[in-house]
């Protein structure tokens, strides 16, 4: 059965006050697919829901080697000596299938994760990309009632993951290796269009003349697009997470960007509209869960189908019939 109302007040209580165990035990009540875990977590975010909002949530993504971990510990690190707690989450779609997340793994942050004013947490394991932002953006939420006032969101450089971390963060840091020869990767994938900033890492010892190289690519690539925000024009910088060079010119352009889209209403209708669209999205996987799970809904939609394939009846009409099922 689902934890009793005074449970659930005493388990928020408990995570409002920063309790690290309890936030992680809140994390895996979200993660649970037990019904009555659900039912729980709902409770419990709804309850924790005027506390959540409070951070600076930002997304981080590049390829596998481009120094994410190195960059969230340096940058972790630089960020609690300024006095702030702070959050790592991950999204992770892969983790399901490999068994394993390789985000969020504390093991890659091995400063950061010996501090007391940070909470690293890897990517839910729970499947679709969907299930797995849902989840992580919940995990936010706790974080955030839990007094951690930045939270970094970290993905791999593949498509979908990426949109899905862009939106659920105020800034989306895109991270590029210099000379690697394939400098301008980013724009083909349309990586760019998302980007609030693209930073070069490994700008250090025989890098650094590439990496300035390929800043210069970047900037004139960015400078044919037409940026998303017409408060921001997103940066290059180069930097090192192994020395730390350039690290605090990275937060300053999160700073900046705050200030920059906060006057004109833009930072905060940003979230707004990250909300709506998260509703969407559940109402969409809620749909589309009852279409698969029921098999008699199942075979319906199937012979629907089979009759929009046959041209027996129209597209129109067979949404209509799917529609009637969902109820
Ligand atoms: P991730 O897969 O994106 O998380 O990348 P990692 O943070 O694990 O880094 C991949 C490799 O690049 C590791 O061997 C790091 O030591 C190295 N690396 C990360 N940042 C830097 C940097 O700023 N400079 C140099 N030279 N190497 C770095």
């Amino acid at each position: 059965s689902a934890r009793r109302t005074g449970d659930i007040a005493h388990f928020a209580s408990e995570v409002r006050s920063g309790h690290r165990a309890a936030l992680a035990r809140a994390i895996t009540l979200i993660e649970s697919r037990r019904a009555d875990h659900q039912a729980s977590a709902r409770a419990l975010v709804q309850d924790l829901l005027p506390e959540t909002g409070r951070a600076i949530r930002v997304g981080i993504t590049g390829s596998p080697g481009v120094g994410k971990s190195t960059t969230i510990d340096a940058l972790g690190m630089y960020l609690i000596e300024q006095g702030h707690k702070v959050a790592v989450l991950a999204v992770d779609p892969s983790s399901a299938r490999t068994g394993g997340s390789i985000l969020g793994d504390k093991t890659r942050m091995a400063r950061l994760s010996a501090e007391p004013d940070a909470f690293i947490r890897p990517s839910p394991s729970s499947g679709t990309l969907g299930g797995v932002a849902a989840k992580t953006r919940e995990a936010m939420l706790l974080c955030e009632a839990a007094g951690f006032d930045v939270v970094l969101v970290e993905t791999v450089g593949i498509g979908q993951s990426e949109t899905a971390v862009c939106d659920m963060t105020d800034f989306f840091l895109a991270l590029m290796l210099p000379g690697a020869g394939d400098e301008l990767q980013g724009i083909k994938k349309g990586l760019v269009e998302l980007a609030d900033m693209i930073a070069i890492n490994k700008a250090d010892g025989d890098n650094i003349k590439r990496a300035n190289l390929a800043a210069g690519e970047y900037r004139a690539a960015l400078h044919i697009l037409t940026p998303r925000s017409p408060n921001w024009q997103p940066p290059v910088k180069t930097y090192s997470a192994m020395t730390g060079t350039g690290i605090a010119e990275l937060w300053q352009a999160i700073l900046d960007h705050r200030a920059a889209t906060t006057p004109s209403g833009e930072f905060d209708a940003r979230r707004r509209e990250q909300q709506v669209k998260w509703m969407w999205t559940l109402l969409e996987d809620r749909w589309k869960a009852k279409l698969r799970s029921d098999p008699a809904i199942r075979a319906k939609v199937k012979s629907t189908e089979a009759a929009v394939a046959e041209g027996s009846i129209t597209p129109t009409l067979g949404a209509d019939r799917v529609a009637e099922l969902i109820g």
